[in-house]
Formats: C-alpha cells, structure tokens, sequence
C-alpha cells in the first residue's frame, strides 16, 4: 500500500454528488426510487423512507427484522427489504458515510446483482473526509453453526472472505470462492453475479408472499437439470453471489471490517446470527484507527474507487 493509500484507507469516505436509479422489488414487484446522498462524518449508511417523511433507518444489526431469502431491516414497525446488494457496493467500496433515499419498503432487484449500483458509485464518486476511520479488526476466531452450515471470523491483516456452496444441481454442484474485499477486486469478482433461485421453490417461494417481482431478467433461473436463462456469466456465478450477499450483511457491522471471513453453506439467516453474536462478543472484535497490513496484498495497489473517470463531470 503506497503512503497515499494508506491515508486514504484511514479517513472516512462518503460520495461527491447525489445518484439515482428506480426499479421493481424482487419479493414485492412495488416499484421504488433509490437516491444515493453525501453524508457527514459519522454518519454511517443510512435508509430514508422518503414516502414516510424520510424515516431513518441505520444499516445496522440492530434494526435486522426477519431474514429468508432477503435481509431485511425493521425499526419502529417500518420494513425495509432486500438491503443486501446495494449494501455489499457501498460496504466493499469502503464508503462509511452515505444517506440512501427509497420511496418504498423494498430495494429494487436491478439485473440481480451489484453491477447497477457500481455503477450509480462510479457517478457519484468518492471523497474523502477530514475524519479518521475506525475498523474492526478481529483479534481471535468466533465460529457459529447450525447443523452444516457455518460462519467463522479469523484475524486476518486484511478484509478477506471464503465462501463455499453445495447445491445438488448439475451446474452448480460445489464451489468455492476466496478474495481480499476491496472496491477493485469487488468490481473483478462479484459484482455481476446474480441472485438465483430454483423452479422448484418457486410455489413455496410464491405461496410465502415472495418473489413476485422475480423474472427471467433479474435471476438466474435453474430447471431440474440446467439455467433456465443462460448463459451465467460465471461458471460459478452462484457461489460468487452468495459472496456477495455475505458482504452486503457484513456491512451490518457498521464498521468496516479488518479479519477473514468464511462461511459454508450460509445464508441471510447465518450471516445476521453471526453478526449479531459477533457484535454481542466483546473479545473477538478490537477498534483500530489505521489499517495494519503485514504483506501488502496485490489488489491493494489496484486504484482506489475514489477517483473514478467521471470525477471530473
Ligand atoms: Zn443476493
């Protein structure tokens, strides 16, 4: 990491200028517009329901509401659905401060992955702020289970996620995928993978109030044997998504993380456990104002997405 990197790693960062975008939820199909804001210091990300007088709420464990096939944030009786994608584009961008404006209860689906709201950031560009940033680093492992799905959080001198899948379907089958998180090597790896779903569940997933917006536009759709809708744009686009989804709930931590990461065969439930355990846990996780890097990871040297090519528009 040069000095100027890691300058930029130990202050705060919010965007330049305001960005928008609307689309249609995936469990909802209610269309909704997304206004991305400029956020003082200390502010952190924060949801403003602005069809309920821009009620706030904090992407924060704290306010997690009932979690299936999406996150989903609850405060005061207000719900806000599916935060995941847009919160792993700002978590994984190293964004601490950011208002985003909704006008409904639920986050729209997009393509299915985070490559849209990349590219509302690349608009909106980064800045940084005369305020030193706070990481979490962790300072022992923590694991937490249920049956064979688990979740473990290990020191690392980086921020750095596993994610391992085992799906019974021809074109998913195992896979596996390792990365250091960062804005560049989010963008490279992660962010166009998609949502995904199986026709099998999709009567349950219907019966339960679910994926009413879903099509064959937004989600890779898997027959008994094959992609309905293909071709992926990774053969392991599935396990590339989950990554995705796992650093969108991470970002429920409300610091940026500095430790190693890996789930196996997790979901929206594990992740929120997880958090909420780790944050409960006071001896795992330490406050630290500067980023420690032993080995200076390659990706580190890749530009930050701080000066993006529409800074100057
Ligand atoms: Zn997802």
């Amino acid at each position: 990491m040069s000095l100027q990197e890691a300058q930029h790693a130990s202050y705060q960062q919010t965007i330049v200028r305001p960005v928008e975008t609307h689309g249609i939820g995936l469990h909802t199909a209610v269309k909704s517009h997304v206004r991305l804001l400029p956020a003082p210091p200390d502010t952190g990300i924060v949801f403003r329901r602005t069809d309920l007088d821009g009620f706030q709420i904090e992407a924060h464990i704290r306010n997690v509401a009932r979690v299936s096939y999406a996150t989903s944030l609850m405060k005061q009786g207000v719900l806000l659905s599916t935060t995941e994608h847009i919160l792993a584009a700002i978590y994984a961008c190293g964004i601490d401060n950011i208002y985003i404006e909704i006008d409904a209860l639920e986050l729209p689906i997009l393509d299915g992955s985070a490559q849209p709201y990349m590219e509302m950031l690349d608009h909106a560009g980064l800045r940084r702020q005369k305020r030193h940033r706070t990481y979490l680093k962790a300072i022992k492992p923590m694991e937490v289970s249920d049956g064979d799905r688990r979740i473990g959080i290990y020191p690392s001198s980086n921020f750095r996620v596993t994610c391992f899948v085992d799906y019974a379907h021809p074109k998913v089958g195992r896979q596996e995928v390792e990365l250091e998180v960062n804005s560049a090597t989010f963008r490279r790896e992660l962010a166009i993978a998609r949502t995904f779903g199986f026709v099998s569940d999709f009567d349950d997933l219907r019966a339960m109030g679910l994926i009413r917006g879903g099509s064959l536009e937004n989600a890779i759709v898997l027959t008994a044997d094959d992609v309905m809708n293909g071709p992926v744009r990774f053969p392991d686009e599935f396990v590339r998504h989950k990554a995705l989804d796992l650093i969108g709930d991470l970002a429920l931590i409300g610091k940026p993380l500095q430790a190693h990461v890996v789930a196996h065969k997790a979901g929206h439930s594990l992740h929120t456990q997880f958090v909420t355990r780790l944050l409960a846990n006071s001896s795992v996780l330490v406050e630290t104002q500067a980023q420690q890097s032993a080995q200076p990871a390659k990706s580190h040297l890749s530009p930050r997405f701080s000066r993006p090519a529409h800074a100057t528009d």
